[in-house]
């Protein structure tokens, strides 16, 4: 196909409103496509390479100005092109407006009469589609000294070449602006209509290959039978499921019972390992973004080479530890993650470990279909191997295998999230046991638990001493609000056990000691005193306290030390907050 009868067609879907239409106009596109139709299908999308490459051009928008001044004559220069930008905002109007080549006088900008825009009358016209996608590979490649001026001779060859239209795309495409309404689902819709394959079909395809224009190219030429052939391959990344702000309450009520699991504070990773017949292994490390970062993370490579025995797609998380191997906070990974250079050095700043919690690919079998519970089973043979293991996993040890609790019980939820908020992780994660795998997806199979809206100031008025080696510490507060009618009478609302570390457990403890009234066995009595602030997911009426109502998931979120009691919140409050629910 000609780079002008891409670009026409282009223009002509930017200008279509309806959906629809948009479906009906890239379908024709594709089949018009023959040997470039991969080619074809990306640009559609604005894509130089496949969604799984993390191959870029890596060129800064001033490269392409400068090749676009080039291509549009002597008097023309880069910051001519980056004037024209600030004045209009968007690069393609910028370069359509050049009249390349010098051959068809001024362009609009200059108010001269310049080329026509079918770009028959001018240079364009014998330009492909696929020559237009093999130099910007060749340009993705350029590497080392002067490549940076090769890369602008390069785009100055393709830009010389163009018509104005074919320019205004260009640019687009090397700048990944294209934005001509055009998304991942539009394309998805067209190859089922060009090709007259089912959409589900096509969407299986896709999520395992995460490659438009291999999609296309098997529905065109094999048909159903050949897009259910297609499998993930080890090595090439798909996209991340991805999880969706929910309450305990709601994932309760959709499922029979859900999966829970701490929500580690690091940066996701997909490991691709291969292992040859002969023993060999290969390790891969992708991030979210499908960005390869396998030389960044020697320990991850290492983990897998110790531990997997078997060829396999694990979806994770990578976390930063202290010496203790308690996890640090997200930007100590960050400090890791994307590092290029003297990652030796990076290692013995910042250690990281990973935690995997998926398995979408195991010894040649794809398991996306699989529901969640037998995926983690998968994923836990595939882990056993782990040298480093105990038999009896220490929950703490962030490292391998992401522990998996089965439960519809609303109190092991809250002590899941109390242990993962202690260890130092982010909170928990809700999934729905049954659900598939679907990359790319932010779906309700997969929750986080959201963060407290609402909070409430209440009265500490009771606690418990705790066990072990908590057994000198206070825990478990009793919550109480203000009532009656002067506000001096004290009703409970609930207890809070949650999120509470050693640390803050101990000044707790010395905080509210001297208040204690009564003691029977574990239990004490407080005198209103101290005032905590406290998160909750719901209020509900209960039987259990003597306000009558229940904080559902209470968190503690600090001392209001800059509070008296009786500046704690009222029982009024509560009925009001619960009526706005
Ligand atoms: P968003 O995905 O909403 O843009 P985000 O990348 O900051 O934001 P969250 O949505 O807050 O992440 O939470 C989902 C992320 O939590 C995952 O992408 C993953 O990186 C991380 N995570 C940590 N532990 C788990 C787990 N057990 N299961 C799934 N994801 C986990």
């Amino acid at each position: 196909m000609e780079f002008a009868t891409f670009a026409d067609r282009a223009a002509a879907i930017e200008a279509e409103p309806a959906d629809l239409e948009i479906v009906a106009r890239v379908s024709d596109l594709l089949s018009d496509a023959n040997s470039d139709l991969e080619v074809v299908a990306r640009f559609v999308q604005g894509r130089v390479f496949p969604a799984w490459d993390s191959t870029t051009l890596d060129i800064g928008p001033s490269t392409c100005y400068e090749a676009i001044a080039r291509a549009a004559g002597p008097n023309v220069g880069g910051d001519d092109v980056e004037e024209r930008l600030a004045e209009v905002g968007e690069i393609g109007a910028v370069a359509a407006a050049y009249d390349f080549g010098g051959q068809r006088g001024l362009g609009a900008f200059t108010g001269g009469g310049g080329g026509d825009e079918s770009g028959e009358n001018g240079n364009g016209g014998d330009l492909t589609v696929n020559e237009v996608a093999e130099t910007l590979a060749d340009l993705a490649a350029t590497e080392g000294s002067g490549s940076q001026d090769r890369k602008v001779d390069l785009l100055f060859g393709l830009f010389n070449r163009c018509s104005s239209e074919e320019a205004r795309y260009l640019a687009r495409l090397v700048l990944s602006e294209m934005r001509i309404g055009v998304g991942e689902g539009t394309v998805r819709d067209a190859i089922g209509e060009a090709f007259d394959v089912p959409t589900d079909r096509v969407q299986r395809a896709l999520q395992v290959s995460n490659n438009y224009g291999q999609v296309a190219r098997v529905a065109r030429d094999e048909g159903i039978d050949g897009l259910d052939a297609m499998d993930l391959e080890v090595g090439r990344p798909v996209q991340a499921m991805l999880a969706q702000a929910g309450t305990v309450t709601e994932a309760l009520e959709e499922w029979d019972e859900a999966a829970v699991e701490w929500k580690y504070d690091g940066a996701r990773i997909q490991l691709h390992h291969r292992v040859d017949g002969d023993g060999e292994s290969e390790t891969s490390v992708f991030s979210r973004n499908m960005e390869d970062v396998t030389a960044a993370l020697p320990e991850v490579v290492e983990y897998a080479a110790r531990t997997l025995e078997e060829s396999a797609i694990l979806d994770g998380e990578v976390v930063a530890i202290d010496a203790d191997g308690s996890p640090l906070p997200f930007q100590e990974v960050l400090k890791r993650f994307r590092r290029k250079h003297d990652v030796a050095k990076a290692r013995e700043d910042v250690t990281v470990r990973p935690v995997f919690f998926d398995c979408l690919h195991a010894d040649g079998d794809d398991l996306l279909a699989e529901p969640l519970t037998a995926r983690h089973d998968r994923l836990e043979s595939l882990l056993a191997a782990d040298s480093d293991s105990e038999p009896d996993p220490d929950p703490a040890d962030v490292e391998g295998l992401s522990l998996l609790w089965l439960t519809d019980d609303p109190e092991e939820i809250e002590a899941i999230d109390a242990d993962a908020l202690e260890s130092g992780h982010e909170g928990i994660m809700l999934k729905d046991p049954d659900s598939t795998y679907s990359p790319g997806r932010r779906g309700k199979h997969w929750r986080k638990r959201k963060p407290d809206v609402e909070t409430l100031d209440c009265i500490v008025t009771g606690a418990e001493w705790g066990e072990g080696r908590r057994a000198t510490f206070l825990g478990t507060f009793e919550l109480s609000v203000r009532a009656g009618d002067a506000g001096d009478d004290l009703e409970t609302v609930g207890k809070v056990a949650t999120g509470i570390t050693d640390e803050k457990l101990e000044a707790l403890t010395e905080l509210l000691e001297p208040h204690i009234a009564a003691e029977d066995g574990q239990t004490v009595d407080l005198e209103p005193a101290v005032v905590f602030e406290v998160g909750y997911e719901e209020i509900q009426t209960s039987p259990t306290y003597s306000s009558g109502y229940a904080l559902r998931f209470p968190r503690f979120q600090g001392v209001r030390s800059d509070k008296e009691p009786a500046d704690a919140n009222s029982l009024e409050r509560v009925e009001r907050l619960r009526d706005r629910q």
